[in-house]
């Protein structure tokens, strides 16, 4: 198990093993996963900010950069709420 910062929310996100793992190992230990948009750009996004991208298109770097622009920092100290919306 380990984890990685999600590339918009900055909250660290537990991952199963490789991305390669990813669809062998049990899916609700898995918190996030890497996204590949069409443009070739890679992010690492929780699946709550991948929710958040559009549904009906494509999602583009600029997509994530607009997203990651209306998503607070998630701070772990404990305490922080997270508010969508
Ligand atoms: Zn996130």
């Amino acid at each position: 198990m380990a984890s990685e910062p999600c590339d918009v929310c900055e909250r660290s996100v537990r991952i199963a093993g490789g991305i390669g793992d990813l669809w062998n190992f049990a899916f609700e230990s898995t918190q996030g996963m890497t996204l590949e948009l069409a443009d070739g750009s890679e992010f690492f996004l929780c699946f709550d900010c991948m929710e958040s991208l559009p549904e009906d298109v494509e999602p583009t770097a600029e997509d994530v950069a607009d997203l990651r622009e209306r998503t607070d920092p998630v701070e772990e100290d404990g305490h922080s709420f997270w508010h969508w919306g």
